[in-house]
């Protein structure tokens, strides 16, 4: 999509720090970070959000790289956090999925 942010890291055209990438996903770290850790795991496909996907095998991309990375990473050791905002009320400012994955504090329960 020409427009999206996320888009032009994927394509190349907004330089950006891959941490992790392969042809379905890419991973880059959080301008704004939340936590230690604060990484996007981001789709290459243009899906505007959690609730547009239509092939459950985005999720297990996702979702599994994101848990392999947070494992590759020793973020089981403490724990860690994924989060995926969805639409306005749900948090989501950058409409093209993606799922954050957060680690280095005592995050809590239930979110604020
Ligand atoms: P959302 O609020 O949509 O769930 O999350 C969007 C995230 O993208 C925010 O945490 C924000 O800090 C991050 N973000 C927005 N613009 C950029 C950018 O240009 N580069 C990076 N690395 N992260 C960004
Ligand atoms: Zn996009």
């Amino acid at each position: 999509m020409s427009d999206c942010i996320f888009c032009k890291f994927a394509n190349g055209e907004i330089p950006v720090e891959f941490v992790y990438r392969d042809e379905d996903v890419f991973v880059i770290r959080d301008i704004n970070p939340q936590a230690s850790t604060h990484f996007l795991v981001i789709p290459t496909q243009h899906i505007a959000s959690s609730a547009e996907v239509t092939d459950p095998s985005v999720w297990s991309k996702v979702v599994g790289r994101a848990v392999e990375l947070a494992c590759k990473m020793g973020l089981d050791r403490d724990g860690f956090r994924m989060v995926v905002n969805t639409g306005e009320q749900g948090g989501q400012t950058v409409p093209h999925l993606h799922l954050h994955l957060l680690s280095g504090r005592n995050f809590g329960w239930p979110p604020g």
